[in-house]
């Protein structure tokens, strides 16, 4: 049987694999957004916005089948640049921040983080677009991160915001050939009637804080203290990892 994924479970399933059980099993057992998880949405939906303003580009909306179906007709049209468009391959829609046609006709794809550096999940999301991108018959030569550049001198007031641009296409590369294999995996765990077991550790808290921290400190989990599956530990072989990158 094979599930729907999105790109939110496939990052949830690298963090842990019962985060990702819990997020499509028991979704109600998460807490609520914090008001500080609600600031980081809002600043990483404005620095999207900011990204996509560098750009000369039509944007998709509108629900899944609408969003598929305008991308279908600008793909047709050959349009220079697209943002959010939309694209589904096996079983898994999601939608590619910045998506640019280049000379040779085939595509650019780029996402935009409101950090100033690379990390490891920002890679296992490309590889990931890449993968249903290329599914979708959308060849995809290069891939790259659209990153706040750190602030030059104290001067520089702080609402100013410079981009920087870093072709990530060999980094993505070594993940895209990892993908088929987590995909297979979480899915074999999502056929389980209870969630794999998945002590509590560091890989709770980085990348990104656990919506279901409260719910498995009460059922005991939290007892058991073995930090082996954090996110390193998800990584392919090729890429050394010195512990988790803040
Ligand atoms: S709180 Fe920790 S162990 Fe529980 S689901 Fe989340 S990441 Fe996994």
């Amino acid at each position: 049987m094979s599930f729907p994924l999105t790109k939110s479970h496939f990052l949830a399933g690298l963090q842990c694999p019962k985060r990702l059980w819990l997020a499509v099993c028991k979704p109600e057992y998460a807490c609520p957004n914090s008001p500080t998880r609600q600031g980081e949405q809002a600043e990483k939906q404005k620095f999207r916005a900011i990204a996509q303003r560098s750009f000369q580009g039509i944007a998709v909306s509108g629900d899944l089948r609408s969003a598929l179906e305008q991308t279908q007709r600008l793909l047709e049209q050959r349009q220079p640049c697209l943002f959010e468009a939309a694209f589904i391959f096996d079983d898994i829609f999601l939608r590619a921040h910045i998506l640019q046609l280049r000379r040779d006709q085939s595509w650019r794809l780029l996402e935009a983080k409101p950090t100033a550096e690379i990390r490891e999940e920002y890679l296992a999301d490309l590889a990931l677009q890449s993968y249903v991108l290329n599914g979708a018959g959308i060849q995809v030569a290069e891939m790259g991160l659209i990153l706040s550049a750190p602030r030059i001198g104290a001067e520089r007031a702080p609402e100013t915001l410079r981009l920087r641009a870093t072709d990530v296409t060999r980094s993505v590369q070594i993940w895209q050939n990892q993908i088929p294999d987590y995909l297979s995996q979480f899915r074999q765990f999502l056929t389980q009637p209870e969630p794999p077991p998945a002590p509590m550790g560091s890989h709770c808290d980085y990348p990104h804080l656990c919506p279901f921290k409260t719910h498995c400190q009460g059922d005991g989990t939290n007892l058991v203290v073995n930090n082996s599956a954090d996110f390193s530990s998800s990584l392919p072989e090729a890429i050394t990892s010195d512990g988790p990158r803040r």
